[in-house]
């Protein structure tokens, strides 16, 4: 089937398969031959002269019901103490590698990063303004968090130690699928948890999920308007993945009606995106609305795309550096994820095996994957990518662009730049799939999730 007959096909069918925001997943990943070692990385990443960071806190207090992240609900004080220590001992370490680059972002994610206490954040701050100097201006520090993980004295310590975006997953503001979701607080202690947000931060971000168990589309517009009315900097409404390993799967094998139609999901999106802009937000992607002017809500995305390298600390992080897409090993079962974790916490750095599980991408992988990133962003230029891959985009990819263009998912803007219509980011899952090479696609097809 080629690219047309594709598109046309899986949108006339109302597929939504699961939303792309990166290439290739870690079902790509496989163990390497041999270790990776820090020179090769650093190798890769000699042309840029700036860096993001990302570091994982693999700890939840619940599984939620949908959740397949990397993450483990069985931990204690020492375990999270020790795994703060080694985190503390990698940052310094990689800052005798890549210290003297600018940090253009810092993403603590989860689990539930504010499960931390407020001297453990100080110990990683510490730790980062000691090994990574040197700040972009505009340096972009996030932290995650879940309702009820956090005080506000937590709060205002992040804020004096430089946070300046929160991201908060509430998901619903209706109390009977908070609970089938497997998230055991009030929508009184999620309304005041935005309201703590709100009143510290120049940016939040609140996440939603459309489509839970019971959720009907009067229930859902009434979540979605009781957190617009907090009026948050942004806000990411995603359709609910109903994967394997997950509690979700078998409630909806037992009650498929209790659950929106791939179709279904396709109207609420239709709704939400009409009812964000009556509401002043700016579409950037599938998920994402912000009020945020003249910039991207989301800088450690655009920096990724722009070629800066991603350093992942923690187990699970992923780390992207140039050929090198790398992370520990990755499980969604606690009985795997755990010992993962514990290993993570005990193997001190070692400069000649700094990972042992990714994926080494080609030519043709980095270009597709800038091309995917790039229209997600709606920043594919021709012009660019000619000077990074020394290629024209419309000899590389032209039956795609064809296609996008024929079915009016995208547009040429100035004549340069490619950019989603309308329909373009309502069907941008669907179109990521048609630049997977198949060497990607049998990969994370072949993986066996533990
Ligand atoms: S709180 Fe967030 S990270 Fe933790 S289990 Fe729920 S969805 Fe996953």
């Amino acid at each position: 089937m080629d690219c047309l007959e594709f598109l046309q096909t899986t949108i006339a069918k109302k597929e939504l398969p699961t939303y792309v925001y990166g290439y290739p997943s870690k079902r790509a990943y496989r163990a390497f031959r041999q270790p990776l070692r820090i020179t090769d990385v650093a190798e890769q990443a000699s042309r840029s002269k700036q860096i993001n960071i990302y570091i994982h806190i693999p700890f939840c207090r619940y599984r939620c019901t949908y959740c397949t992240l990397f993450l483990t609900t069985r931990h204690r004080q020492a375990s999270r103490e020790s795994y703060v220590a080694r985190l503390v001992e990698l940052v310094g370490r990689y800052g005798e590698y890549f210290g003297d680059r600018e940090v253009v972002s810092i993403y603590f994610g989860g689990g539930s990063p504010t499960l931390l206490t407020q001297h453990q954040f100080g110990e990683l701050f510490v730790a980062l303004d000691a090994a990574f100097p040197k700040r972009n201006p505009r340096c972009e520090i996030t932290v995650e968090s879940a309702p009820d993980s956090f005080d506000n004295n937590l709060l205002d310590c992040l804020k004096v130690l430089g946070v300046n975006r929160m991201s908060m997953g509430i998901q619903s503001m209706e109390p009977g699928e908070l609970a089938h979701s497997g998230r055991p607080y009030s929508v009184e202690t999620a309304k005041a948890a935005i309201e703590a947000l709100i009143e510290r931060f120049s940016h939040v971000n609140l996440d939603l999920i459309y489509g839970l168990r019971g959720q009907t589309r009067d229930s859902w517009i009434l979540s979605l308007c009781r957190v617009l009315d907090y009026a948050p900097q942004t806000i990411s409404l995603y359709p609910v993945v109903v994967r394997p390993m997950t509690s979700i799967i078998t409630s909806k094998a037992h009650n498929p009606e209790l659950f929106f139609s791939e179709a279904e999901k396709y109207e609420v999106y239709d709704q939400n995106v009409a009812l964000m802009a009556s509401k002043g937000y700016r579409q950037e992607s599938f998920t994402r609305f912000t009020k945020i002017a003249g910039d991207q809500a989301y800088r450690q995305e655009v920096s990724d795309f722009e070629g800066t390298p991603l350093l992942g600390l923690g187990a699970g992080a992923r780390s992207y550096f140039g050929q090198y897409h790398y992370s520990t090993d990755y499980a969604v079962n606690w009985s795997a994820a755990s010992p993962i974790i514990d290993a993570f916490s005990a193997r001190p750095f070692d400069p000649h095996a700094i990972a042992s599980h990714g994926i080494r991408l080609t030519q043709e992988d980095l270009a597709r994957r800038y091309v995917l990133l790039g229209l997600t962003l709606s920043a594919l230029s021709r012009k660019n990518y000619a000077a990074v891959f020394g290629r024209a985009l419309a000899a590389d990819f032209c039956e795609e662009l064809e296609a996008l263009e024929r079915l009016q998912l995208v547009d040429l803007a100035d004549g340069d730049t490619y950019q989603l219509t309308h329909t373009g980011f309502k069907y941008s899952s669907i179109m990521a799939r048609i630049f997977y090479s198949g060497t990607i696609v049998a990969l994370e097809e072949q993986y066996q999730a533990a």
